[in-house]
C-alpha cells in the first residue's frame, strides 16, 4: 500500500526521491524518508507525518554536498502495519553494527514470519530499533551480505513468508541499488543512463514512459542505466518492456483543488473511454475481445461470479444483477477475502470476474489463484495496465479510466459499472435476449457520458444541500433492486471521506431492526430512480418521515410525486435503473465530497486509509 522510488543515475538522488514521494502520498502518508548514497556511506533521513515534513527536516538540502553527491537513493511513503506511524518506525530501514549502515531498506508488504526471524537475528546479536517486519528483513539481508547485494537479498528473500516490494542499498556497493517483488507491484522506469523505480507507474511518468514491470520473485539488479533482472537462483530472465499510455497531466489536480473532484468530473470521459469500440448499436451487444471467448464458450458458462473488496464489490453487485436481469443467468458476487478462505465452489463452468482499480489488491489477488487453481475461468476487470492481475488472468477488460488517485473510488467504479454492464449484455445476446432488447440496452449505456454530464452540471446546487448535512454524525441509506448497491455506495463514500457513520440498507430491511434508530438527528439517503420498487421504497421514505427522520432522495428528474416526500432531492435524468446506478452514484460523490470539503476532512488522503490494498 505504501509508495516506494528509487533513483540510480547520474543526477542529484534526493530532489527526485523527494518529488516521487509526493506523487505517491496516496498510497500511505503516515511516514517518510529516504536514504542516499554519498561520500561511500549510506545516509537516512526520515521523519513522522506527511511528505512535506520530512521535506522541511532536510532544510536546504540543495546546497548540501551529501545531498549533491548522492546518485543512488531510495525513498518510502508508510501505510503502517507493523508498529505506530513514528519516525523510528519509517523506513528507510538501515542495518548494520555500531550504527553504521551496511544495508538500507523500503518496503511494502507484510513479512508474515517476522517473529521468528527476529528472534533467530536477535539470538545473532542484531539490534532493532523499531517495530516493523520491514526491518527484520532489512537485517536479514545484512546477515547473509559478504560483497553482492544480490545474493544477499535473493537468500534472504528465500526465507521470507509473506509479500514485498522492496529496493535496497549496500554500503560496500555505491552505485548499485537492488529491487524486488513478489505480491507487492514494482515498476522499472528506464530513462537515459538513469533508472527511476517505483511502486507505480505515476511517480515515473514525469522521466519516463518506458516501463518494465517486474515478475512475482524478480530480483532486479539496477547501476545507472543498466537493469539485469534475475530469478532468486540468480537465473537472468527478459521482461518485456511496455509504453505508459497516459499522460503526466492525468495524475495531476489540472486546477481542481482535490484530486477527487477531478476524477468525479473526468467520469464522462472515463466511461466514454471505457466503453469505446465496445458497444455494437447494430448488433445490441457488446465486443469484448480481452475476455477472449467465443460464443460457444460463452453459453456454456452456467455462472458469472464476480468478487471484489470495498467499491469493486459494491460495482460487482450491480454487474451481478444485470447478468441475472438481462442474460437470465446465474450470478453472484463474492467478498474475495471470504472467497478465498470459505472454500468455495466453484469450478471449470464458472466464470469469475476479479474487479480491482489498481489490479493489485491483495485479497483479489489471492482469490483470483484460488479460482483459477479450481479450474474457473477467470477475467480480470482492472485499470492499471499491466498489474499483476491483469498479467496472471491473462484476459479480462482494461476500464480505461486514467489513473485513479484520489484514495476514495470514482471514476473507478462508475467505469466498472458500464464494463459490467457490457458483460452482462454479451452474456444475454449469447442466450435469450433478442437483437431489439439488445440494441436497447446498447444503446443505454452509449448514452450515460451525456447523463453524466447532466448530473455534474448539479455541483452547486448539491454543495448547498451538503451544507445541511455538516453535523450529522450518523446517516442511513437505503435503495432496492439495482439501487441497494448505489446506497452501499454512497454509504462507502460519505464514510470514507466525511467520517460520518453511515449504513445501508435494502429498503426493505429498515423496518426489521434498524429503524429502531430514526428520530430527527438520523436522515435518510433514499434511492428512488423511477422503475421497479420505487413506490415501495417511497412508501419506506414516508416511514422514516413519520419517525421525524428527515430524508435526502435521489429522483428522476421532474417526478413530483418523489419530491413531494424528500426534505431534499437531487434529480437526475431519467433513465432505466441499470444506468440509474451510475448516475445516482455520481451525484452522491458529489454530496459526500462537498460534506466532506465544509467539514474540512483531508478529502484525498482520509485518515488510516490508502489507495491500492496489497496487504491481506
Ligand atoms: N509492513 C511494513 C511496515 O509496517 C510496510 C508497510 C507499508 O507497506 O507501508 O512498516
Amino acid at each position: 500500500m505504501c509508495g516506494i522510488i528509487a533513483y540510480s543515475g547520474n543526477r542529484s538522488a534526493t530532489p527526485i526521491l523527494l518529488n516521487g514521494l509526493r506523487k505517491l502520498e496516496y498510497r500511505g502518508y503516515d511516514s517518510a524518508g529516504i536514504a542516499i548514497h554519498s561520500d561511500n556511506t549510506i545516509h537516512i533521513y526520515k521523519q513522522e507525518g506527511k511528505v512535506e515534513n520530512l521535506v522541511q527536516s532536510l532544510g536546504n538540502y540543495e546546497e548540501d554536498p551529501t545531498h549533491e553527491a548522492g546518485h543512488v537513493g531510495i525513498a518510502h511513503t508508510r501505510w503502517a502495519t507493523h508498529g505506530p506511524p513514528t519516525t523510528a518506525n519509517a523506513h528507510p530501514h538501515g542495518a548494520g553494527q555500531d550504527g553504521v549502515n551496511r544495508i538500507a531498506l523500503v518496503h511494502n508488504g507484510i513479512i508474515e514470519n517476522y517473529r521468528d526471524l527476529k528472534l533467530k537475528l536477535e539470538g545473532e546479536g542484531c539490534v532493532f530499533l523499531s517495530d516493523t517486519d520491514s526491518e527484520v528483513l532489512s537485517f536479514l539481508i545484512d546477515s547473509h551480505y559478504k560483497d553482492d547485494l544480490a545474493k544477499a537479498v535473493s537468500a534472504a528473500l528465500k526465507e521470507v513468508q509473506g509479500t514485498f516490494g522492496i529496493a535496497c542499498l549496500a554500503k560496500a556497493e555505491p552505485h548499485k541499488m537492488v529491487v524486488a517483488r513478489r505480491g507487492s507491484p514494482i515498476v522499472i522506469g528506464l530513462g537515459e543512463d538513469e533508472t527511476i523505480v517505483a511502486s507505480d507507474a505515476s511517480a515515473i511518468i514525469s522521466h519516463t514512459r518506458q516501463v518494465i514491470y517486474l515478475d512475482d520473485n524478480d530480483v532486479a539488479i539496477i547501476e545507472g542505466g543498466k537493469v539485469d533482472i534475475r530469478t532468486l537462483d540468480a537465473r537472468p530472465v527478459k521482461r518485456e518492456t511496455s509504453d505508459i499510455d497516459w499522460s503526466e497531466d492525468a495524475a495531476e489536480k489540472g486546477g481542481y483543488d482535490h484530486y477527487m473532484l477531478k476524477e468525479i468530473y473526468e467520469q464522462p470521459t472515463a466511461i466514454r473511454n471505457s466503453i469505446r469500440g465496445r458497444v455494437d448499436l447494430d448488433k445490441g451487444t457488446a465486443v469484448l475481445a480481452g475476455l477472449g471467448l467465443e460464443p460457444r464458450e460463452i453459453v456454456d458458462i452456467q455462472r458469472l461470479l464476480i468478487i471484489g473488496c470495498g467499491t469493486s464489490m459494491n460495482a460487482g453487485l450491480v454487474g451481478e444483477y444485470a447478468t441475472e436481469d438481462f442474460a437470465g443467468m446465474l450470478s453472484e458476487v463474492e467478498q474475495a477475502a471470504e472467497f478465498r478462505y470459505r472454500n468455495p465452489i466453484v469450478g471449470s463452468k464458472d466464470m469469475v470476474v476479479a474487479i480491482s482499480q489498481s489490479g493489485e489488491t491483495a485479497d483479489t489477488l489471492a482469490a483470483v489463484r484460488e479460482a483459477q487453481e479450481k479450474g474457473a475461468l477467470v477475467a480480470g476487470l482492472v485499470n492499471v495496465v499491466g498489474s499483476t492481475i491483469a498479467r496472471e488472468t491473462g484476459r479480462g477488460i482494461y476500464l480505461h479510466a486514467g489513473p485513479e488517485i484520489s484514495v476514495a473510488s470514482t471514476k473507478a467504479f462508475t467505469c466498472q459499472v458500464s464494463v459490467l454492464l457490457m458483460i452482462a449484455l454479451k452474456f444475454a445476446r449469447s442466450r435469450r435476449l433478442s437483437r431489439e432488447a439488445g440494441i436497447q440496452i446498447a444503446k443505454e449505456i452509449h448514452r450515460l457520458p451525456e447523463l453524466v454530464e447532466e448530473v455534474l452540471k448539479q455541483n452547486d446546487h448539491i454543495a448547498k444541500i451538503a451544507e445541511d448535512f455538516t453535523n450529522y454524525t450518523s446517516m442511513f441509506y437505503i435503495g432496492r433492486g439495482y439501487l441497494f448497491p448505489v446506497a452501499l455506495e454512497g454509504a462507502l463514500k460519505i464514510k470514507e471521506i466525511s467520517y460520518i457513520h453511515a449504513e445501508a440498507y435494502h429498503a426493505a430491511e429498515l423496518k426489521h431492526g434498524p429503524i429502531a434508530l430514526l428520530e430527527e438527528s438520523m436522515p435518510v439517503v433514499a434511492l428512488l430512480n423511477e422503475g421497479p420498487g420505487k413506490e415501495k421504497t417511497l412508501g419506506n421514505v414516508e416511514e422514516c418521515r413519520a419517525r421525524k427522520s428527515p430524508v435526502l432522495g435521489v429522483i428522476t428528474e421532474g417526478d413530483e410525486d418523489a419530491k413531494a416526500n424528500c426534505d431534499w432531492y437531487i434529480e437526475v435524468p431519467k433513465s432505466p435503473q441499470y444506468t440509474a446506478t451510475i448516475t445516482s452514484t455520481v451525484a452522491l460523490q458529489l454530496f459526500s465530497y462537498h460534506v466532506a470539503r465544509l467539514k474540512g476532512c483531508p478529502i484525498d488522503q482520509p485518515r488510516n486509509l490508502a489507495k491500492s490494498v496489497t496487504v491481506e
